[in-house]
């Protein structure tokens, strides 16, 4: 389920594999506000709707692998062994293995203006968006502990870094002291709005009406998982809301894996699809497992 980066390298290992593999996406990944796809080996900058249509081609070969481009609205375990999804066209689908690719959901604060500036000029993550924007003005959008480490890194792509905080920075005396000895400026006046022109960002808006020109702003944006269906079934999930696997993609629910950004706090393409190559391997070890018991039972009815 997910038919994004972490689904599609699962069902590409899987086809290659000859594992009978349906694909259910509704095409809503995270990054579909991002103009490009930065820092994936080989394909640096490639638009992020391209590396997907890419992704898909690839498969048309392996013709065990099927595709539902609907959402999964429900799933269930079935009597026995293995999952039933209810699809949103009405239809069902039965599963030995079920892989969540669901993704994050980034929960953005409700800010006049930040919207349609996300994935343009506000982004989340530094390794991903930070070269492109770099030694131009920053601001930090963050407070408390990730608030000060995303200022600190930030300083990596441009001098010119001003956190605000969006009222009480709740950083510690000595945090206070490094940030004013690195010259990052702290502006504790609550945010009232992101003034864009286009996509692009123009100034931070502070209530009283003051401005400050920035370029670009990166944002702690508290993210949760895209999907409730992982928690309905009972997958457990982690204090940071990652849901809990083991290294080869298992759940807590057995046969049912998970891959991708919904199981990490590290959120890279690049890792999604390795996470979905290790969570299809697991799959295919568990099937080639089920077959070695059919036949042992085979032998002892002999
Ligand atoms: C603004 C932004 C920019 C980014 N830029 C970069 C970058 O430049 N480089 C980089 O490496 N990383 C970047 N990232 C991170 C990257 O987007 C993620 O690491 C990556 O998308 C994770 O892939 P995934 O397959 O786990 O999840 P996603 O890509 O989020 O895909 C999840 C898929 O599951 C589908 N889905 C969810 N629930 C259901 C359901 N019930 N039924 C059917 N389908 C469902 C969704 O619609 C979606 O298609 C960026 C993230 C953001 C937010």
């Amino acid at each position: 389920m997910g038919g994004s980066t972490a689904g599609l390298s699962a069902a590409l290992l899987l086809g290659r594999a000859r594992r009978s593999v349906l694909v259910c996406d509704e095409d809503r990944p995270r990054n579909q506000s991002a103009e490009r796809v930065q820092g994936f080996y080989s394909r640096d900058a490639i638009p992020p709707a391209e590396l997907k249509g890419i992704a898909r081609r690839q498969l048309e070969p392996y013709r065990s692998v099927r595709f539902a481009d609907v959402s999964v609205s429900a799933v269930r375990r079935q009597d026995g062994a293995g999952f039933v999804a209810s699809l949103a066209d009405g239809t069902t689908c039965a599963a030995r293995y079920l892989l969540f690719a669901t993704g994050l959901y980034d929960d953005l604060p409700p800010i006049e203006g930040l919207a349609p500036l996300w994935g343009r000029s506000v982004f989340g993550c530094p390794y991903c968006d930070g070269w492109e924007v770099r030694d131009q003005p920053l601001a930090a959008y963050a407070r408390g502990r990730g608030g000060f480490d995303l200022a600190l890194l930030l300083l990596g792509w441009s001098a010119d870094v001003v956190v605000c905080s969006d009222g009480d920075a709740q950083f510690s005396p000595d945090e206070r002291r490094v940030l004013e000895k690195k010259s990052v400026r702290l502006i504790e006046t609550p945010v009232v709005g992101f003034e864009g022109f286009g996509t692009k960002l123009k100034a931070i808006v502070f209530s009283g009406g003051t401005t400050l020109a920035r370029s670009a702003a990166f944002v702690r944006v508290p993210l949760r998982q895209a999907s409730p269906l992982p928690e309905r079934l009972g997958c457990a999930l982690d204090a940071e809301g990652s849901i809990v696997v083991s290294p080869d993609g298992q759940t807590s629910v057995r046969g049912a894996y998970a891959a991708g950004d919904a199981v990490t706090s590290l959120h890279q393409v690049s890792l999604a699809a390795a996470s979905g190559t290790r969570a299809a391997i697991g799959i295919n070890t568990a099937l080639v497992g089920d077959g070695r018991e059919r036949l042992f039972e085979a032998a002892d009815i002999s």
